[in-house]
């Protein structure tokens, strides 16, 4: 089995990133002997080094700027962006403004904060090297006149390099198929290389050397109840009965997950597969890792938005129209398209619009990246594709006050940490479900809540959090806070003393046995060691479990139940799984799982 290393990974992704561009019919990079883009002709700086500061998403970016006349011949970045995705992001960003020698560059998706912080500080950098800085914010692809229209033919074509479009594509590719996956970010990964990468599977090797009792009925019963009878049977058990087999299948590929399995938020069950690499890069790497291995035969091309499916005069989805950079795609795909384009978290007209359940949704933040807006879904309604349960939007009670990521939470799994309100006081049974939480926390006071931890969830002040950032980093940037004793604790966050004191205390006893006061069963240790820790979190939109309906095979149905031929759709694009909750943990089972099943039944699909 092969080993990936976070750095193989990294070296990879980045020579991906140029791969993608040159697959995406970008400008190769230039060399100071040939400078090609139209600002290389000019002088463009004072030749020297300079340093240009901003902030980031964990404080701040430093750049060290090297140019030319013509160009910026090296840039040294020193920051401290979350391991795997931001730094991730810096470096395609090097890379980039490097080649295109320019300020006009898109975001990385999922590392929107880091982004902005490396081109703030690349702008301050070049603006002491005397550079034009509207000149330079103008994008590469803005700059050309000439835009050349292509036609792609294939036999598997997948929209969207998420978690699903990417176990498509290198399913389908073990399958026998050659593969064309779009996208339209920058770079791959989509909402799965942020999540926070919890997978729900039974799992006899590692649950009972830890004691727990599973069964295949048991997280079939608590998807289905944990949805309120909504989501499909049939698809439901697909889920639960190909999880575990799908983590042997990115086993296979070579990706490594913990030994142990906890509870992540919601998942009511400790049946939580955690990778060893951070965030949901550990997924997206592994199949990264296989695609650069079999380039021949799958290509990605990035920056490529699909607009339209293409269906032929006897009702058979045949491809796809898309909008490059350098212009029009069509994809042709002779086995079957499949739509992975993700949810609608980020498109707040949709929410809007389909929200039935929530008080309002129009200024909730989201955890989500900003390519998440429900494309698939409306291409698909286009051509009468049965779109259900659309109003199943779930929020989560985690979200970053500032931003509305996951990042910044100090909760190490469900059993170790409480939440308390701004008086100091618990308002519910914090092992519950997602829905149920997000809505307690909405009835209290600036719907804001802090979660609070002890020593047992960080031993040492380096442990780092599920995003791979330190406690101790955590507190010097004023996300977390640290006391010796809950009085002081309570005093630094603004809360009531007394009552964070009873309030812990009353779950110290629920953890000896006591019945607890909101029916929480979930505890392993008592919060009694310091030092104690605070967070501050609000609700955040998190996932839409409605979409395109799928039958077990990942077949898309029109809306008088029939087949649509050509077509299949994996990820959180599809809807009817989940029903009206979806159990922490539960979407990378999805994802990897229904992405895996399309990519080899569209392969199949003569
Ligand atoms: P899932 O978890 O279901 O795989 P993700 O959010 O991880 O969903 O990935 C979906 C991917 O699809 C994202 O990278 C997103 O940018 C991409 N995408 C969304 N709409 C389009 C589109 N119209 N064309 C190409 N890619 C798209």
């Amino acid at each position: 089995m092969k080993k990936i290393t976070r750095k193989l990974a990294t070296a990879l992704l980045l020579v991906m990133a140029v791969t993608l561009s040159a697959c995406a019919g970008k400008d190769t990079p230039d060399t100071p002997e040939t400078p090609q883009t139209p600002a290389a002709e000019e002088k463009m700086f004072n030749p020297g080094t300079y340093e240009g500061v901003a902030k980031g998403f964990h404080g701040d970016i430093k750049l060290t700027v090297t140019v030319d006349e013509f160009k910026i011949t090296e840039i040294v970045a020193d920051h401290t962006e979350t391991e795997g995705l931001g730094d991730n992001a810096i470096e395609q960003l090097i890379a980039s403004a490097k080649e295109k020698n320019s300020l006009g560059l898109d975001l990385m998706s999922g590392a929107t904060y880091s982004s902005e912080g490396f081109l703030a500080a690349l702008e301050a950098a070049l603006l002491k090297a005397g550079g034009d800085i509207e000149k330079l914010k103008v994008k590469a692809d803005e700059t050309e006149t000439e835009k050349e229209d292509s036609v792609l033919d294939t036999e598997v074509a997948i929209i969207g390099a998420g978690g699903a479009g990417l176990a498509a594509a290198v399913s389908a590719h073990q399958n026998g198929a050659k593969v064309i996956v779009i996208e339209k970010m920058p770079n791959v990964g989509g909402n799965t290389i942020i999540s926070g990468s919890a997978f729900n599977a039974v799992d006899e090797k590692r649950q009972s050397a830890q004691g727990i009792e599973d069964s295949i009925e048991k997280h079939y019963t608590q998807t289905y109840e944990g949805g309120d009878k909504q989501g499909d049977p049939e698809l439901v058990r697909v889920l639960v009965e190909n999880a575990y087999p799908t983590i042997e299948w990115l086993e296979s590929l070579g990706m490594e997950f913990k030994d142990t399995v906890f509870t992540v938020l919601g998942a009511l069950w400790p049946r939580s597969h955690k990778p060893i690499e951070p965030l949901g890069t550990g997924y997206i790497n592994t199949y990264m890792n296989y695609i650069n291995e079999h380039k021949d035969d799958i290509q990605i091309l990035t920056e490529t938005e699909a607009k339209e499916l293409v269906v032929s005069a006897e009702g058979r989805v045949t491809g796809f129209l898309a909008e490059g950079n350098k212009g029009k795609v069509t994809v042709n795909a002779s086995k079957g398209v499949i739509i992975a384009t993700g949810g609608f978290g980020a498109n707040v007209e949709m929410r809007d619009q389909y929200n039935k359940i929530w008080p309002t949704l129009t200024d909730i933040k989201t955890t989500n990246h900003k390519g998440a807006t429900g494309d698939g879904i409306i291409m698909a309604e286009k051509i009468d594709a049965s779109i259900v349960q659309m109003e199943n939007i779930q929020l989560l009670p985690m979200g970053d006050p500032e931003t509305g990521s996951l990042s910044g939470n100090i909760e190490q799994g469900v059993e170790n940490r409480i939440f308390v309100n701004n008086k100091g006081n618990r308002f519910v049974d914090e092992g519950a479900r997602r829905d149920v939480m997000t809505k307690a926390l909405m009835q209290q006071e600036n719907s804001s809540m802090w979660v609070i931890v002890d020593q047992h969830s960080y031993p040492t002040g380096d442990t780092v959090n599920n995003f791979n950032e330190s406690i101790d980093s955590l507190v010097e940037q004023g996300r977390a806070f640290k006391a010796d004793t809950l009085e002081d604790l309570a005093k630094q966050i603004g809360v009531e003393p007394e009552n964070l004191k009873k309030s812990v205390e009353a779950f110290n006893d629920s953890v000896d046995g006591a019945k607890d006061e909101f029916g929480r069963t979930l505890f392993m240790e008592k919060i009694d060691t310091a030092p104690f820790y605070a967070g501050a979190r609000v609700p955040t939109v998190h996932h839409t479990m409605g979409g395109i309906k799928i039958t077990a095979e990942t077949r898309v149905v029109d809306k008088n139940g029939k087949i649509i031929e050509g077509l299949f759709a994996a990820g959180e694009v599809t809807g009817g799984i989940h029903g009206a909750n979806r159990l922490g943990g539960n979407a990378l089972a999805d994802v990897n799982t229904f992405g895996r099943i399309a990519g080899e039944k569209a392969a199949k699909n003569e």
